[in-house]
This record gives C-alpha cells, sequence and structure tokens, in this order.
C-alpha cells in the first residue's frame, strides 16, 4: 500500500521535495476496526495549514507519518458489527492506497444516492460549508446581493448557486482564469464575474456590483477583503471562510487597510469553522441534494488520478487547476 508522507515542513510554496510516497504493509483490522480501499481523496487548502507546526483549530500533519484528509473508500475487512466488506464509507484518512479506520470514525455512504466523490464535494465538507457560512454565518436573506471569491472553487459555486436559490437580488464572484469567468456566467447562473488577475479588485468589484453588496463571502483575504469592505452596504455582513491569497506567504500580509468603514457601515465580519456547524448536516444534505438531484444545483469536480499524482493535484489546487472540487481518484 503506498501512502503519502511529510518529510519537511515547507516555507512558503510546497515543494516536492518536502513529500514522499512511501510504500507499506497493508494492515490487519484489529477489533473495532475496518480495513478501507480507498477510490477517491480530497484535496483540500486548508491542508496546506497542517503542514505548518503551529496548532490552530486542528492539529499539525506529524512528519513521516501519512497525512490526512477527506476519503471515501470500500470497506475490504471488518471487525466492527456495523460495517460489512462491500460497504462505502467517508473518513479522515486520505493520502493512503488503504486506511486502517476506527468503525466509529467512519461513515457509510451509499453509491446508489449519489456518485461517492460527491460526499468529499458537493454534499461533504465544502458543501456544508458553503451553506452554512451563507445562511447561519453571514445570515443571508432573500433579495441580499452577494459577492464571493474564489467563486469557480468547491466552495465558491456553492456559495453563489445557493444564493441564488435562496433568492439574492444579485451574484458577483471572482476567479482567476477567463475561462472560470466565463463558466460562472453561463453555466453556475452568476450575474456576473470578473477575473482577479486582470486587474485591482476594488476597481473590477465596482463594474460588476455598482451598488455595493449585503453578503461578501470571503475565501481569499487580502486585496479581495479590502475591496469587499470598501463595496459593503450598510449592515453588510461578511463570512471570512479561508484566505488562501496567503496561505503560503512567509510574512503575513498587512491587513485591510479600510478596517474604519466596518465602524461607519456597522458591517459584520465573522469567521467561519465548518466543524461548529455538524446539527445543519440533516438539512443540508436535505436541501441541496434535492436541488442537485433536480439539476438547480449544478457541481462540477477535476478529477486526477492515481495516488502517485496525489500531491500534483494539492499543489495544482493551490495554483487554481481545479474548477470545482479537487478530487483524486485511485
Ligand atoms: P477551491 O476549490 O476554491 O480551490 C482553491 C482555489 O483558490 C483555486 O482553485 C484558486 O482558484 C484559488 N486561489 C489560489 N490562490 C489564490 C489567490 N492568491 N487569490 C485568489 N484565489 C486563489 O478550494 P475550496 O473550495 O475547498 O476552499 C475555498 C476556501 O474555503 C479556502 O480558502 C479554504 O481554506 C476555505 N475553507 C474553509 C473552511 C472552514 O471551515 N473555514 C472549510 C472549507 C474550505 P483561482 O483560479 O480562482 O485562483
Amino acid at each position: 500500500s503506498r501512502e503519502w508522507h511529510l518529510v519537511a515542513r515547507p516555507h512558503g510554496w510546497p515543494t516536492p521535495e518536502e513529500f514522499a510516497l512511501r510504500e507499506t504493509a497493508v494492515p490487519e483490522p484489529g477489533e473495532g476496526q475496518i480495513l478501507v480501499r480507498n477510490i477517491h481523496m480530497s484535496v483540500d487548502p486548508y491542508m496546506r495549514g497542517r503542514m505548518n507546526d503551529t496548532r490552530s483549530y486542528i492539529a499539525p500533519f506529524e512528519l513521516d507519518r501519512p497525512m490526512e484528509g477527506g476519503a471515501v473508500g470500500e470497506v475490504v475487512a471488518s471487525r466492527s458489527d456495523a460495517f460489512r466488506p462491500g460497504d462505502h464509507v467517508l473518513h479522515s484518512l486520505g493520502w493512503r492506497e488503504y486506511a486502517l479506520v476506527e468503525a466509529v470514525h467512519a461513515v457509510k455512504v451509499d453509491p446508489e444516492v449519489a456518485p461517492l466523490s460527491t460526499y468529499l464535494g458537493v454534499l461533504g465538507m465544502p458543501g456544508l460549508t458553503a451553506y452554512a457560512g451563507l445562511l447561519e454565518v453571514a445570515s443571508f436573506k432573500e433579495g441580499d446581493s452577494v459577492f464571493v471569491s474564489g467563486a469557480a472553487g468547491a466552495v465558491g459555486l456553492q456559495v453563489g448557486q445557493i444564493a441564488r436559490l435562496k433568492g439574492a437580488s444579485r451574484v458577483v464572484g471572482s476567479a482567476g482564469t477567463d475561462e472560470k469567468v466565463k463558466a460562472l456566467v453561463e453555466e453556475y447562473g452568476f450575474d456576473a464575474a470578473f477575473n482577479y488577475k486582470n486587474g485591482p479588485v476594488a476597481e473590477q468589484l465596482k463594474q460588476v456590483a455598482p451598488e455595493g453588496v449585503d453578503v461578501y463571502f470571503d475565501n481569499v483575504g487580502g486585496e479581495h477583503l479590502e475591496a469587499a469592505i470598501g463595496a459593503m452596504k450598510l449592515h453588510g455582513r461578511a463570512t471570512l471562510c479561508g484566505a488562501i491569497a496567503g496561505y503560503n506567504d512567509t510574512v503575513p500580509q498587512p491587513g485591510p487597510r479600510n478596517m474604519i468603514a466596518i465602524i461607519g457601515k456597522r458591517l459584520r465580519l465573522q469567521g467561519l469553522i465548518v466543524g461548529d456547524h455538524k446539527a445543519l448536516q440533516p438539512q443540508f444534505v436535505q436541501e441541496v441534494g434535492g436541488w442537485v438531484r433536480s439539476g438547480e444545483l449544478k457541481y462540477r469536480e477535476t478529477v486526477v488520478h492515481g495516488v502517485e499524482n496525489a500531491l500534483d493535484a494539492f499543489l495544482g489546487m493551490l495554483r487554481g487547476e481545479n474548477t470545482g472540487k479537487m478530487i483524486v481518484t485511485f
């Protein structure tokens, strides 16, 4: 069984030398454990943070140990009454071909209900992030105008569509290529979008949302956050979900220069950690699952094949090579 280890902590952009694909024996499950052959694994932006030796809301990856992350696979051996060989499960031991999972940490998923990869994307953690971040954290209400950055990514693509389906007056987004921008408008129902690499974010945002926005969903931070603070209306609300523009910085960038506008406009900027919103999971699966089945909400996956290409998939995701969810299929 092959598994990816972190062998040195990246400083700035990760490089292949800091990782190793290592061969180990396929383990036998002990009491209460299941052996899972992974089929799909997720690469996510938060994993960059776990490569640093700083404890935040989640522990750092250990050196010379397999990395972790969302995965879906097939149970091949079980010493738990809850699972049988042939069952499919969602768990958190990705980055390896075979995972020895404590049964209590596995969730059964059904490929008849939805394709297995969607449990890592549109119906999984990124989907709940979009749903909870927009509806609970930003207190979105019908008629709000919404700006989402990172709009062509897993979370962003879903934020924009949920906003539209919930009656937003206007939905605009930003992304890093002209093709993504075109797809946002033509395929995913955004009213307008722009490529943040084509000019200053504040100027481009003003063009697509001349009247400002009520809600900003931040996946990017930095210049995007400053521009959004400038564009937000009185009593505007922002969900601070991610700040990917800074994940590989060696020195933190200074914050927005226009923070004083938060006072006058009575803005609310609130951080989000998706794990706090598990109570919303049943409602999320029911509502978003329904929209996916009816075709009202479209999802997209960028699939990279082979465990040996998982690191390239992760690095590619950080560079913007994905549209929608980046998935590695073994
Ligand atoms: P995405 O699918 O959006 O992939 C990351 C995208 O980030 C890339 O495709 C790229 O698209 C964009 N990007 C990379 N560098 C920059 C940059 N310098 N400026 C602007 N955009 C950039 O990932 P996810 O949907 O999984 O995650 C989106 C955000 O949500 C991340 O910030 C992540 O950390 C956060 N998140 C937070 C959670 C929480 O609980 N707080 C849970 C899940 C996600 P492009 O071509 O447009 O540049």
